[in-house]
């Protein structure tokens, strides 16, 4: 059994060839940079941040559908809060156009938007439905409850995406990766068995991780010994097996289908999203099609960033034109964006 001093100690010491470390989890990134992770590693071991922040992979094109929808009569915005400062192909954002008549409600959970639809049914309610495995469940519960209580005046604007599928696509475009920190809560609802075929095929090391401290020095330490290997180690197993929690998978299959959608900075990736089924499309609020994605700020680098090919602090407007207050692209707005979390922890490396 090794102990956590040594493990600290080997990551500090490491001086074999260089191996970079994709987290692909906007959790993992902020609890690295808040357990000051990368000042613990030798220089020679490079955590990059992934695109795991749902709201920084929307693409700008669900942002312009939303603003769109905001502005009719009778329609009601209903979002997390992290969404209300993401720019779409312009600079605008939700939360400006909220001061020009649109009405935009904040919430915590999907289903808060019960209430609020049942009093009052003359008004549209839309729910800006973005995510990765780990929310779409909840999504398919709100579809539950509607139909259940009939309520007739609720839609969801869906950019819901799944993680198999990008860390694929990662990989066969030439993203720099030696071995990825698997995602800890997306692994709680898929399993980490579906990392395994992507692992066997690029033999890359997949280390499933929790977001304690101790957690994730145990998983980089584990990936680290087991580069070039093809393998998958669950270094989660107190929430995390390997075929996931069923019953939220049948739910999701219950009301959601397979689609290819857009990514931000990345474009359209195949099979990497879920739609609503057709059965189900009344629900829905326009969101096949979404596929444009704009730059608001043609220097932002968020695409580089995303695929781990740029550090948020190699972009040139990190920290000068682009700031939380400023944000240029989604990185910088939400507090699981890797140039937010780059920034607010003085992270360099
Ligand atoms: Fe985009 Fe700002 Fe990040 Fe640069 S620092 S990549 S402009 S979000």
């Amino acid at each position: 059994m090794v102990t956590l001093e040594e493990i600290k100690e080997y990551l500090k010491s490491y001086d074999g060839p260089e191996i970079n470390i994709m987290e692909v989890c906007g959790s993992h990134t902020a609890a690295i940079a808040k357990n000051g992770i990368p000042g613990i590693l030798s220089p020679w071991i490079h955590l990059l941040s992934g695109p795991g922040c749902p709201v920084c992979v929307t693409p700008s094109s669900y942002v312009d559908k939303l603003l769109e929808l905001a502005m009719e009569p009778g329609n009601v915005i209903v979002t997390f809060g992290d969404l209300l400062r993401v720019p779409g192909s312009t600079p605008v954002n939700l939360s400006q156009i909220k001061g020009k008549g649109a009405r935009v409600e904040m919430v915590y959970s999907p289903l808060d938007m019960v209430p609020l639809a049942k009093n009052e049914p003359d008004k549209t309610f839309i729910f800006a439905a973005v995510g990765f495995e780990t929310t779409t469940p909840a999504y398919a519960l709100l579809i539950d409850t509607l139909i259940r209580d009939q309520i007739q005046n609720v839609k969801l604007l869906t950019a819901l995406k799944t993680m198999p599928e990008v860390i694929d696509h990662l990989c066969a475009n030439g993203a720099p990766i030696d071995a990825f920190l698997a995602p800890g809560h997306v692994s709680v609802i898929t399993g980490y068995e579906c990392f395994e075929p992507i692992a066997r095929q690029y033999r890359i090391p997949f280390g499933v991780a929790g977001f304690k401290g101790q957690e994730l020095l145990a998983a980089i330490y584990g990936i680290v010994k087991l580069v070039g290997q093809g393998r998958v180690v669950n270094f989660y197993p107190s929430v995390v097996s390997r075929q996931g929690n069923a019953a939220a998978q049948k739910l999701i299959d219950q009301y959601f289908e397979r689609a290819d959608v857009a990514w931000r900075g990345l474009g359209v990736v195949k099979g990497s999203g879920k739609l609503l089924k057709d059965e189900y499309s009344r629900f829905d609020a326009g969101s096949r099609g979404l596929v444009e994605d704009h730059k608001a700020n043609r220097a932002c680098c968020c695409d580089k960033v995303l695929m781990g090919k740029m550090k948020p602090t190699e972009c040139p407007l990190f920290g000068k034109v682009c700031t939380p207050m400023t944000p240029q692209g989604a990185c910088m707005v939400s507090t699981e964006g890797s140039c937010f979390t780059w920034l607010t922890n003085h992270r360099t490396q």
